[in-house]
């Protein structure tokens, strides 16, 4: 590729809105450019690092049996409402209506599709085990798109589905997605942990994200340095630890009124640990007159961790509920704050929870108690306040550092991470709802065995960069490199021997099969440096009228400090 074919467009600064530092880079690199809010055109530099991703996860998925296919972006509700998830999905699924008003979603995951396509397709215990996979965009509505490629709404996503026989066979296939991830991010050269998660309301212990390390994920990872543990701060199997902490506070002597508890109080309250995310919101009151109307302005917000959180709620297993707090109906939410009936979801999981979702109980308790009644009415517009961003870590350092790790080999860390990948048993819960079956060797129906596995493509650039860069510009691990060797030819327009040398050169690699370009630009080296290094180019090759008489060129490597003198013959030896 020459430079001057390409369509190279870098800027000096980048858009004042940009916030994190692979947003900025990608931006003044012109690997993306931003349609809307979440929403970006992936320019040719960019694209060349997306396919290269890609091709590294085909490639693996394919090894490991997976079959690739494509789902339609636009899916049919019928299918969403088998499942119940048209209703649960909230406001993150787009929905559109086609000419004929029947009802479509953009999709953000593939469950639905892939389990009618398992029901019509895959007959008999003989064709399974089978595994497929789509690279395709999604769309997800999310509340707050931001850091350009890392929260996107529309973004490309691996999504596999895996279709089994029985659970134990549905565990190998998960063994072997799980295997088949960590090939797929040591070959992206990329330092991730693979992390437990939360099983939500499947439960068991089967859920991995993969995490990439860095100081700007949005995720909390808790992790044994002397062994493998490795979790999700979300995940309860690393909360009891947590939960011994908040033991040694003060228990509780009465409910605590708005305004007086502590942030452990409410944790207390709630029989939480204080780690706990906030993924829903439920309301509640303790204010309900003789007749069980909801009265007056106390209105309090509770908070619990996942979606299945309100299943919780419901069977009473949260501690909060002995506290004499009784749960308000949807009814009654919808009386009280004169809200249209099915606005608010499921009951008590309301638009609040897109304000103040994602905040740990310290954060929501400092809410709650730092607030008037006044801040909870419901006014159209938006509920409660917006918080400032949680420090997560930070907040838990203490907690967590030097707790023993579960495993009992070695003291607990914390750091943050960037989930790259997921997977997940999903047992029958989608087969089951949509009564997908195939034959046993039996001869009965019996409901397939399901996995799902996601990879964030898109979102692994951003991670990538996070990971890898310096004031000069982003490093590019090798494998995902736009390009992986710059020639820089000094003085192009004016010497005959530094064009033929580059040309020479250029072929050679080439030749490799190295991705190369060749900057013919005929820029200052000034100029074309600060080009490639912003770009992150892994390897530079200068060649100038002065060195070449010498036979020798100019080879810096990205994250070396200062370029190396070589003799011309040796360059093909160090690039590759
Ligand atoms: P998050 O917790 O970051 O919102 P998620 O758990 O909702 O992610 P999954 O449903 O597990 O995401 O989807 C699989 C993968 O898709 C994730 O591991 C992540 O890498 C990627 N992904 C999810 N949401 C986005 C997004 N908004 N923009 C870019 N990539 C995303
Ligand atoms: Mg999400
Ligand atoms: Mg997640
Ligand atoms: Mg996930």
């Amino acid at each position: 590729m020459r430079a001057s074919q390409f369509h190279l467009s870098t800027l000096k600064e980048a858009p004042s809105d940009a916030e994190v530092v692979s947003q900025k880079l990608m931006l003044r690199a012109g690997m993306i450019r931003k349609a809307a809010a979440g929403i970006y055109s992936y320019m040719p530099l960019g694209l060349r690092a997306i396919r290269k991703v890609e091709t590294i996860i085909r490639e693996e998925m394919d090894r490991a049996g997976a079959m690739e296919l494509i789902m339609p972006l636009v899916q049919p509700a019928e299918l969403w409402q088998e499942t119940g998830r048209w209703d649960k999905m909230g406001a993150e699924m787009l929905r559109l209506k086609d000419r004929h008003e029947r009802d479509f979603a953009l999709q953000p995951t593939s469950e639905e599709v892939v389990t009618d396509i398992a029901r019509q397709e895959l007959k008999s215990y003989r064709q399974l085990p089978k595994n497929f996979y789509q690279i395709q965009i999604k769309f997800r509505d999310e509340r707050r798109p931001r850091f350009g490629v890392m929260r996107g709404r529309e973004f490309t996503m691996k999504d596999a589905y895996s279709f089994d026989r029985s659970a134990e066979a549905a565990g190998r296939s998960y063994d072997i997605m799980f295997a088949t991830y960590k090939r797929i991010f040591d070959r992206l050269g990329l330092e991730y942990r693979a992390v437990a998660a939360d099983t939500g309301a499947i439960g068991g212990d089967r859920s991995h994200e993969f995490q990439v390390i860095a100081d700007t994920g949005e995720d909390a990872i808790v992790y044994c340095p002397g062994s493998d543990y490795a979790a999700n701060i979300e995940l309860a199997e690393a909360l009891p630890l947590l939960a011994r902490r908040a033991e040694a506070t003060k228990p509780l002597e009465k409910t605590p009124t708005p305004g007086k508890a502590s942030c452990a109080d409410v944790a207390q309250l709630l029989g939480v640990p204080l780690a706990t995310t906030v993924k829903s919101l439920v309301l509640a009151t303790d204010d309900v007159d003789e007749k069980g109307n909801l009265a007056g302005v106390t209105v309090w917000l509770l908070l619990v961790r996942g979606d299945h959180a309100l299943n919780e709620v419901k069977a009473g297993k949260l501690e909060g509920l002995k506290a004499g707090f009784r749960f308000a109906t949807e009814t009654e939410i919808v009386d009280h704050f004169g809200c249209k009936p099915g606005y608010l979801g499921p009951i008590g999981v309301s638009k609040p929870v897109r304000v103040i979702a994602d905040r740990t109980v310290a954060h929501m308790a400092d809410f709650i108690c730092g607030a008037n009644a006044e801040d909870f009415h419901y006014t159209g517009a938006n509920w409660g306040r917006d918080l400032p961003e949680p420090d997560l870590v930070a907040d838990l350092r203490d907690v967590v550092e030097g707790d023993p790790s579960p495993d009992g080999r070695g003291v607990l860390a914390i750091q943050r991470g960037i989930e790259v990948g997921h997977v997940f048993y999903l047992g029958t819960k989608y087969s089951k709802a949509m009564n997908a079956t195939f034959l046993d060797e039996d001869g009965k129906p019996k409901h397939f065995e399901m996995g799902c596995y996601g990879i964030g493509v898109t979102r692994i650039l951003g991670a990538a960069i996070e990971q890898n860069h310096d004031t000069r510009g982003i490093i590019w691990p090798g494998a995902i490199a736009p390009f992986e060797v710059v020639i820089c030819p000094v003085g192009w327009s004016k010497s005959q021997a530094v064009r033929d040398e580059a040309q020479k050169l250029y072929d050679a690699l080439t030749a490799t099969g190295a991705d190369v370009i060749l900057d013919d630009r005929d820029e200052r080296p000034g100029v074309m440096f600060a080009d490639w290094e912003l770009i992150g180019v892994p390897h530079r090759v200068t060649i100038g009228d002065r060195g070449l008489k010498e036979g020798m060129v100019e080879y810096q490597g990205r994250r070396d400090p200062e370029a190396a003198r070589l003799p011309v013959g040796d360059v093909l030896g160090h690039v590759l």
